[in-house]
């Protein structure tokens, strides 16, 4: 069996971070010499390598210390290279590719031959999306072949959104950083699995589930409801391993509460940590504010509160807080799903 380096990397590299629009040709040398690039997508920002080479795709798990067994999805320029390098890529993966890509849906189909198995961390099957960014786009015109690529972050940390945050993450790891501005999503494409009947969405995103539900009703009738999120169940974690619970996490503790309840949780802060600095992350505008603590807001509109989550967890982690505490939004379903879904991988519930 296939195994990831985790020990450290022996030489450092000098990082240097280019406009997108000018260091393309650069970069795509770079991927066809077997090395990473880190490039923009509308997504967060990726961890790029050739997919086509095994030995430059294990360099991915090695440089992000990311476990062997979290496949990487695998980028193409349209849904003819998808056809090309997938198997199974039926005519519910053709309705969902052509309603949302380019953009931020990834499915999960058969891996072709020319895929080599350390992709999908040996899985039979890999994950496939057509990323809207120009500056992925060009990066893939220019390679001609596909790119797999993770968030370009250390594993387990919270998703790069800017060139600086994976200059942050990654310098003196990589060659290159592609820098395409602030990502226009902010969280992970959707992932959904195809392999299984009636598909399953594996990990919710800006394309939600009410989005293929109406993209696929034509096609499944009835059966498009039985398409539900699974991300949080055992089920799908044993299906999808990079789903593990705790992931996208800052460094600094961080809990959650619910809408609500933070008067409780003051109450509990002047008893049992009267002393700490505490950050919090919360939709609502007001709010009492104690001494020690410092708020930050988060937009109440799904998509601008996407957009800028993880540049919140950033900030929160960056700036020496003794606990960050974030506040649940209500479930009201479309992206809010997958902005939930992301606090409760970044958090642990309150009261610890
Ligand atoms: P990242 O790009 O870091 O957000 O990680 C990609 C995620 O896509 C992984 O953590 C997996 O959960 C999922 N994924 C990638 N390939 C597959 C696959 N073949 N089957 C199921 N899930 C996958
Ligand atoms: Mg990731």
């Amino acid at each position: 069996m296939w195994m990831a380096a985790t020990t450290s990397l022996a030489g450092k590299v000098k990082t240097l971070v280019r406009a997108a629009g000018e260091g393309i040709a650069d970069a795509a040398a770079l991927l066809r010499a077997g090395q990473l690039v880190a490039f923009a997508t509308e997504t967060v920002y990726g961890l790029g390598a050739d997919a086509t080479q095994a030995a430059a795709v294990r360099r991915i798990y090695k440089v992000k210390r990311r476990p062997a067994d979290n496949p990487l999805i695998v980028h193409v320029l349209n849904q003819r290279q998808a056809e090309d390098y997938a198997v199974g890529f039926d005519d519910v993966a053709r309705i969902l590719a052509r309603r949302f890509w380019p953009g931020p849906l990834t499915m999960v189909v058969g891996r072709g031959e020319k895929i080599p198995a350390e992709v999908s961390a040996g899985l039979p099957t890999m994950a496939v999306r057509c990323p809207a960014h120009k500056a992925a786009q060009r990066l893939l015109a220019a390679l001609g072949r596909p790119i797999a690529a993770p968030s370009a972050n250390l594993s387990g940390h919270v998703s790069p959104t800017t060139a600086a945050d994976v200059l942050a993450e990654l310098e003196g790891r990589i060659p290159l950083i592609l820098d395409g501005g602030p990502c226009r999503v902010g969280v992970e494409s959707t992932v959904i699995d195809l392999t299984v009947d009636p598909p399953v969405v594996l990990r919710p995103g800006s394309v939600t589930v009410e989005m293929i539900h109406a993209a696929l009703r034509r096609k499944l009738g009835t059966r498009v409801e039985a398409i539900g999120t699974t991300s949080m169940s055992g089920n799908a974690v044993a299906k999808s391993p990079g789903m593990s619970k705790r992931h996208y996490a800052p460094v600094t503790p961080t809990y959650r509460y619910l809408r609500g309840e933070w008067h409780q949780v003051r109450a509990w802060l002047n008893r049992y940590r009267p002393r700490a600095r505490v950050v919090r992350l919360s939709c609502e505008k007001s709010g009492a504010v104690g001494g020690q603590e410092v708020l930050i807001h988060l937009s109440a509109k799904g998509e601008q509160c996407a957009r800028h989550l993880y540049k919140n967890l950033r900030t929160a982690d960056s700036r020496g807080y003794d606990l960050i505490l974030v506040e649940m939004p209500p479930d009201r379903g479309h992206v809010w799903t997958a902005i939930r879904d992301r606090i409760r991988r970044a958090s642990q519930e309150w009261p610890p």
